[in-house]
């Protein structure tokens, strides 16, 4: 019973998707390089790690990302592209750098939560370099604070055309 609602629930919900520019060329060639799947390096630029506790969650039974083709990879050079949470710290603007080097062309950046959009609650804070775009091409960008699990789903769903 409790499924039926879930999946009523992600039906209802509208799609949080907000390419950062008009669709690039970038994901429609990794949409249909893939077909109908996406796999994912996580950088965490400088989250409070509330984003991360919501993406984990996607991988749990109840919402079973999976089943969509949607995975977090390990390395970058087995990736379509990067999901990056949290402002971007000083430290961590060289290796966010460094990650998207290594993620094969095309690929996509995916901005998860307000932090990484804008910077967020850590807007004008000494350690922060800026948002994600301001280091790297976001392709997409997927608003809340956290974003929910069934938001990120439907938004990466859109991107990998499942
Ligand atoms: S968007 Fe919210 S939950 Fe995500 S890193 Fe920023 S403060 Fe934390």
């Amino acid at each position: 019973m409790r499924l039926f609602a879930l999946a009523r629930r992600l039906r209802a919900r509208p799609v949080a998707l907000e390419p950062a520019q008009s669709v690039s060329a970038d994901i429609q060639e990794v949409a249909l390089r893939n077909r109908g799947s996406l796999q994912l390096r996580h950088v965490d630029a400088g989250s409070c790690n509330g984003c991360e506790l919501e993406l984990t969650s996607m991988f749990s039974p109840v919402y079973d990302v999976e089943r969509f083709g949607i995975r977090l990879e390990a390395s970058p050079r087995h990736a379509d592209g990067l999901i990056v949470t949290g402002p971007v710290t000083r430290n961590m603007a060289a290796p966010l750098r460094k990650t998207l080097d290594a993620t094969p062309r095309p690929c996509v950046v995916v901005a998860l939560g307000d932090c990484a959009r804008d910077c967020g609650v850590f807007r004008s804070a000494y350690g922060v370099e800026g948002a994600v775009s301001d280091v790297v091409p976001v392709d997409i960008e997927i608003p809340g604070c956290p974003p929910d699990p069934a938001t990120i789903i439907r938004a990466l769903r859109s991107l990998a055309g499942t």
